[in-house]
């Protein structure tokens, strides 16, 4: 079997198993990030993202993008786009120049990324980017976010990039994507590199013309360039068996995708051999009981895939029950920032804690639907506007799925919570 098929078996895998697993590592890397600025790094709390960094980082030093190549689902998108265009009229030939001008855009992307939204939080909810639009569609299978979700500047940007692809190939991997220049930077450093001594090559320029991300390589007899996302294309297209990689691309294919693959399925694991510690290091804000109205509340907020709603019931000017009432992010996900998020807010009477690591969007939707229903019982917003609803709802409710007031967490009732699918 051709490496190119094995290639596109492994991406279809990919692209059903773990569609996300490209924002899951974007997101760790700005877990990480956010919480060294903030002076609140807990390796309790992170380790799920720590872990996937870190293997990815390795997993890219030793071998290159084969992620990019293999896994990214993201990438399987654009190659199949790609393929799908093969036969209209119109295909742009960009001059060399152009297009290694253009690469350096994904650069400004990332600096943009890194110091406008996550540095001094500009505007920075999930809908800017058409990643994370595409990775809550292509699991669509878990159930279909909110049209609101395509109609953003994400689903926007999202619908450019698949133009683009039908045109360019992996359009957004060599202009735009963020992650992309984080693995180019990253694999310039890589022990393995694919070589290719030009004195057998004569006039040939056939690699060159199936490069997928337009590396010159009529120009170099070993392929440094941290843009190579180790498709083999070239490996296999040279009518001469010039071009190597040592070990075998399938090998070390199929070791670096297994590799990034596994440890991002350990990191979605529940994390309660940690529980203890992880509380200890959440912020404490200052307690917002006695501002608080009695009586039961509802609120909502925006969760990964949609909105999360819970019920929050004051006694005595405290907070004493969370109910989850629906939620439609996926279960392990949201199971994992349930788990800590409820607790922690009872315990500490506030919404200002930490968002559970590996499972960001999922803690963020529970944080703002309580700060979202406590505006009604008269506490102050404390959460970002963006993840606010403009509205709340004050009503009376039972109570689905509900933790004790000393905060241990205990469940009454898993299988009354609402889900929406
Ligand atoms: S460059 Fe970005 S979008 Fe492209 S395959 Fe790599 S991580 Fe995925
Ligand atoms: S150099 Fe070869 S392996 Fe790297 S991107 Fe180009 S065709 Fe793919
Ligand atoms: S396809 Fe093979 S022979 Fe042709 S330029 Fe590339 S390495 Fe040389």
């Amino acid at each position: 079997m051709s490496m190119q098929k094995i290639r596109v078996g492994i991406q279809i895998l990919g692209f059903i198993l773990i569609p996300e697993l490209f924002i899951s590592i974007f997101g760790a890397i700005e877990e990480i990030y956010k919480a060294v600025i903030s002076g609140s790094f807990a390796l309790a709390a992170l380790w799920p993202d720590i872990l996937l960094i870190a293997v990815v980082v390795i997993a890219t030093v030793i071998w290159g993008r084969f992620f990019c190549g293999f896994l990214c689902s993201f990438g399987a998108m654009q190659d199949l786009l790609y393929l799908a265009g093969k036969h209209l009229p119109f295909k742009p030939h960009l001059p060399e120049k152009a297009d290694r001008v253009l690469k350096y855009l994904k650069y400004a992307v990332l600096l943009f990324i890194v110091l406008g939204i996550w540095t001094f939080a500009l505007p920075g909810d999930m809908v800017w980017s058409p990643w994370t639009v595409f990775g809550m569609y292509a699991a669509f299978w878990k159930g279909l976010p909110a049209q609101a979700v395509f109609l953003s500047l994400g689903g926007a940007l999202l619908l450019i990039t698949m133009a683009g692809s039908l045109f360019v190939e992996r359009f957004f991997c060599k202009y735009l994507c963020p992650m992309g220049a984080v693995f180019a930077l990253l694999s310039r450093f890589r022990v393995f590199r694919i070589k290719k001594p030009a004195g057998e090559c004569g006039n040939c320029r056939s690699c060159t013309g199936k490069c997928s991300m337009s590396i010159p390589l009529y120009k170099y007899e070993r392929v440094d360039s941290g843009e190579c996302i180790n498709c083999m294309k070239c490996t296999e297209s040279c009518p001469r068996q010039n071009v190597r990689l040592a070990p075998a691309p399938l090998v070390t294919g199929l070791v670096a995708a297994a590799a990034v693959a596994g440890v991002s399925m350990v990191g979605s694991l529940p994390t309660p051999v940690f529980a203890g510690e992880a509380s200890e290091s959440s912020s404490v804000a200052e307690t917002e009981a006695n501002v608080l109205k009695d009586g039961t509340y509802t609120g909502s907020g925006s969760g990964f895939r949609g909105e999360t709603s819970v019920s929050v019931k004051v006694e005595s000017g405290k907070i004493t029950d969370i109910s989850v009432e629906s939620y439609s992010d996926d279960k392990k996900y949201f199971d994992k920032a349930e788990s800590r998020i409820i607790s922690e807010i009872i315990e500490t009477q506030s919404t200002e804690v930490d968002t559970v690591g590996g499972a960001t969007y999922s803690s963020k939707g529970i944080i703002s639907a309580v700060d979202n229903a406590l505006v009604a019982a008269g506490k102050t917003p404390s959460v970002s506007k963006e993840t606010q609803p403009e509205s709340t709802m004050v009503a009376p409710t039972e109570h689905k799925h509900e933790r004790n007031g000393d905060g241990n967490g205990e469940r009454n009732g898993e299988g009354r919570r609402k889900k929406q699918r």
